[in-house]
């Protein structure tokens, strides 16, 4: 009946369901205040005991039916330590000079059959009527209804009329009782969640997740040790340019370290024989890789598995909760290696691997990449082609490297209507790509509902770069970031993972690269 605290290694953890999480925490706006909505917890304690001795003994006793004294240290203690997975109670605080103050608490009891529990409710005197309790009463029914829960049931003391009427409001009957005496309700759990909605228009309630935005980035000179020859676009140059200035941010941005990524990740997207090639040709000091044009030293195999565990383990960073936003200073760059072939400067594809991790690693379902490089994402495109969990959704100059995008190319199989090719004519600016962004990628994006944003931040697409041919500004990936962020915020925590792809004038990629973190940061 009750989802476990934490899935075995071997069970994949519930992606997505509709259903609340108690531990979720909420920013609400209650007529003119805001307030933040959370389960309690250990360090609650006081304040709880606070909440209940600012309220008048009247009070207490018609909410709870027990003079307030009652709340001891130990039956504080155990309300805020109350197994949230079992009994969830929660909280609504508004922030009174620093301080977590109590406004209201809501919690139920599961019964015994685990089909039924009582709700209890106090709310204090002065925040009453903008619709606290109606509003814990639909959370508590949201965290209810997933874990099998199909009823809700409280005493009322006969002189309590705002809190039956409010049980009424939401679908509640009453047991009949004389006039003098307690009444118990009975309210249908899908009941309150219809009245949800309602409910929260006329009283103007507002919600939304509260996200601790934190921005990672992460650098490193081991990038340097892909030397991919004299005159290469794709060279270690241009990667320090871009080093310096990140190492110009301040420390707000937290420092990620990097680590190689293990061979097992990589062929969650790489078939082997193409993971051996690469091995092989490295050995054998070849110059390109033999399926196509990327130059390689004697360091590429190790480097390339440097740059995927980097972005790895951002994911993992974004994952625990560290930070909310990543960009990773990677290359040798991803978007055009497929399953079996590396191309276009690329050796193995970064974002596939860190969408697959998402899946097989953290339980997440649906992934959405982003890429806003020049050139099409062709090896993106073709390992997820038939992949109905991740979206690839690709701006890039039209008609150009490497040839393969299709506007008509919306997936094939399963995948069909998971993918999106969005040409843009050669030399048109930015303007010309956030319309395309409004009109095609957003609503693309929305439909998919995604549980974790990637992006492949090429800024090859930016003006005066000796490869692309957009005139995109700083300000349009600054741009396109926020709108990310929008995204990520309404459907995933919040939570992306920005991964350097192309760029090729070293001062137009720095500058650029900078907009794009610093708006990551800002949100
Ligand atoms: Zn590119």
């Amino acid at each position: 009946m009750i989802p476990p605290s934490d899935s075995g290694p071997h069970e994949k953890p519930q992606a997505k369901s509709d259903g609340a999480d108690a531990r979720e925490r909420l920013r609400v706006k209650f007529g003119e205040g805001d307030y933040l909505v959370r389960a309690l917890e250990a360090g609650d304690m006081r304040t709880l005991q606070e909440f209940f001795y600012s309220h008048n003994e009247e009070t207490i006793r018609m909410r709870y039916g027990y003079p307030r004294k009652w709340m001891n240290d130990e039956d504080a203690y155990k309300l805020v330590t109350v197994d949230q997975e079992k009994d969830p109670a929660l909280g609504i605080f508004q922030e009174v000079e620093g301080k977590q103050e109590l406004r209201a608490i809501g919690r139920y009891y599961l019964d015994q059959g685990g089909k039924r529990a009582e709700i209890a409710f106090v709310v204090h005197e002065d925040t009453r009527h903008i619709g606290m309790a109606g509003f814990l009463i639909a959370r508590l029914a949201e965290i209810a209804e997933p874990r099998g829960i199909t009823e809700f049931w409280a005493s009322v003391l006969p002189d309590n009329r705002t809190m039956a009427g409010l049980f009424v409001a939401v679908g509640g009957k009453a047991a009949k009782a004389a006039l003098d005496e307690e009444r118990t309700f009975e309210i249908g759990v899908d009941e309150v969640l219809k009245s949800r909605k309602k409910f929260l228009e006329e009283k103007k309630i507002e919600t939304k997740e509260e996200i601790q935005r934190k921005t990672g980035i992460h650098y490193d000179s081991c990038y340097e040790r892909h030397d991919t020859g004299e005159d290469h676009p794709e060279s270690a140059d241009r990667y320090r340019v871009l080093m310096a200035a990140l190492e110009e941010l301040p420390a707000e941005f937290v420092r990620l370290p990097g680590r190689m990524a293990k061979v097992s990740e990589v062929l969650r997207v790489h078939e082997y024989y193409y993971h051996d090639l690469v091995w092989r040709d490295v050995e054998e000091f070849a110059e390109q890789l033999r399926t196509g044009d990327t130059a390689i030293c004697e360091e590429s195999y190790e480097v390339a598995l440097e740059a995927s565990g980097a972005v790895l383990n951002a994911v993992d960073a974004v994952m625990a909760g560290e930070v909310s936003t990543a960009f990773c200073a990677t290359r040798p760059p991803g978007h055009h290696a497929t399953a079996t072939r590396g191309m276009g400067f690329c050796i193995f594809n970064h974002v596939a691997i860190a969408a697959r991790h998402l899946q097989e690693v953290h339980g997440l379902k649906r992934i959405a990449i982003i890429d806003w490089d020049v050139h099409h994402g062709n090896g993106t495109e073709d390992i997820f082609i038939e992949d109905p969990d991740v979206l690839y959704v690709s701006l890039h100059e039209h008609g150009y490297y490497p040839h393969t995008a299709s506007d008509t190319q919306r997936g094939q199989g399963a995948g069909e209507g998971t993918n999106l090719n969005i040409s843009l004519p050669e030399g048109s600016d930015g303007e010309t790509a956030l319309l395309a962004w409004s009109e095609k990628l957003e609503p693309e994006v929305n439909a998919f509902q995604p549980d974790f944003i990637l992006i492949s931040a090429g800024f090859d697409s930016r003006m005066d770069d000796p490869i692309g041919g957009l005139r995109w500004t700083d300000e349009t990936f600054a741009e396109m970031t926020r709108r990310c962020i929008v995204l990520a915020d309404r459907w995933c925590r919040g939570r992306i993972v920005s991964v350097l792809e192309g760029g090729y004038n070293p001062e137009g990629l720095a500058s650029a690269a900078i907009a794009h973190v610093k708006a990551l940061e800002a949100g």
